[in-house]
């Protein structure tokens, strides 16, 4: 008889796929489907980077690399770390790993006991509860508010605090809700921290390219030095240079943690791709016009779905700071029956209805533990997205 294990019992497939795979079947039966929902560029892989990954397969690059990242990799990183986030890392205090998810996933894994805790801040990217749970650790939802910009607020912070508290995982700019921190909004936090040595600090910083509006791009580490040894900064060119399927990620933080990360790593994947490491080194230390370019493509899309999403009655969207999201408020349409009679009773009934009524795929705020809101990924094509934007103000009329 089959029996899962207690670690991944309570953890099932997320509506988010569900989603995803209910589009894909309405697209196989013919309908017109446009999926808001994928959290990736949709532009291609540069050709410099690509053509870097040819050159290291015809060098030989095809064997086991060193466990967390070659020299060369680590060097790229300990240079970006540098020139961007005023970051000093040495090469031992740099891990690579299959996409940021991965490093996120080992430093859990390496660092939580059963029943230690891990501070979110609501909305937050699924998978984060997800990894918590499965290293025997307990996600601990702190929401954020709206006029907050959904940003985590100090005084929270510190009443979610507890013996137990292991790691606060911050993420800005925010998958799902776009919302960045300035300097400003930033410090109280790592005050926060400063007072509660045993927490440790996870910035997961895979959006910070995508800023708009010349906000400066802030990492707590950058900010307050003091709390360096205790922060673990994650990366990596999934977002940043659309390298989505080639799995590289990485995190700068103290040598300890590195380590035993490390054999996390050991004992699971071993070396990420080796292909892969060749075409990150070419991402990290090429031209970088490519970074810009992208970002003004997708402020310009932000503006627009922002724009379109407010001028619909009974939704409103704050104008978010950077990522490729927009996490609007449902709120105003709940309450309502669809043509067929099913109430919009939650931000899942709307989005459902979204799908039904006319093949717009998006995400309720409900999977990101925030509700009644929707997340639209707004990496498609400013036609595809004015014309997602016209069905959903058509379904909503
Ligand atoms: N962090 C956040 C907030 C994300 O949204 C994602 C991807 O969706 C990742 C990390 C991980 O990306 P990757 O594993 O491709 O580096």
């Amino acid at each position: 008889e089959f029996r899962r294990a207690k670690r991944i019992g309570a953890i099932s497939v997320s509506e988010i796929l569900r989603i995803g795979a209910t589009a894909a079947q309405r697209r196989r039966e013919g309908r017109p489907v446009i999926v808001l929902g994928a959290g990736e560029p949709d532009f291609d892989t540069p050709d410099n980077v690509k053509a870097a990954a040819v050159r290291a397969i015809g060098a030989g690059a095809t064997k086991y690399t060193i466990l967390d990242g070659t020299p060369e990799l680590k060097a790229a990183i300990a240079a970006k770390f540098r020139r961007d986030n005023g970051l000093d890392y040495a090469l031992d205090e740099i891990t690579v790993g299959a996409g940021g998810k991965q490093v996120i996933h080992n430093a859990f894994m390496a660092t939580l006991d059963p029943g230690d805790e891990v501070i979110l801040a609501a909305p937050y990217w699924t998978s984060y509860a997800d990894m918590v749970t499965i290293a025997e650790g307990v996600p601990v939802a702190v929401p954020g508010r709206e006029d907050n910009g959904f940003r985590l607020d100090a005084a929270d912070l510190e009443r979610a605090i507890t013996p137990r508290t292991r790691w606060l995982l911050l993420n800005s700019p925010s998958n799902p809700s776009g919302a960045a921190y300035s300097e400003a909004q930033l410090r109280p936090l790592m005050e926060v921290l400063r007072r509660h040595p045993h927490v440790w600090l996870l910035s997961d910083d895979i959006y910070e390219h995508l800023v708009y509006d010349d906000l400066p791009f802030v990492t707590g580490a950058q900010l307050e030095p003091a709390l360096r040894e205790r922060t673990l900064t994650v990366n990596g060119v999934s977002k940043a240079y659309a390298m989505t399927g080639w799995r590289i990620g990485y995190g700068g933080g103290p040598r300890e943690l590195i380590a035993a990360m490390a054999v996390v790593q050991s004992q699971s994947t071993s070396n990420p791709c080796s292909i892969s490491q060749a075409a990150a080194v070419e991402a990290l230390t090429g031209p970088q016009d490519v970074l810009a370019q992208r970002r003004e493509a997708f402020r310009v899309r932000r503006d627009l779905v922002v724009e379109r999403l407010n001028a619909i009655e009974g939704i409103a969207c704050r104008r978010p700071e950077g990522a490729f999201y927009t996490f609007a408020s449902c709120a105003g349409l709940l309450g309502r029956h669809a043509p067929d009679g099913t109430a919009i009773d939650s931000d899942s009934a709307f989005c459902r209805y979204l799908l039904d009524s006319v093949d717009v795929a998006v995400v309720p705020g409900s999977c990101f533990g925030l509700a009644p809101y929707f997340r639209i990924s707004y990496a498609a094509s400013e036609a595809s997205l004015r014309e997602a934007c016209d069905r959903i103000a058509a379904a909503c009329r």
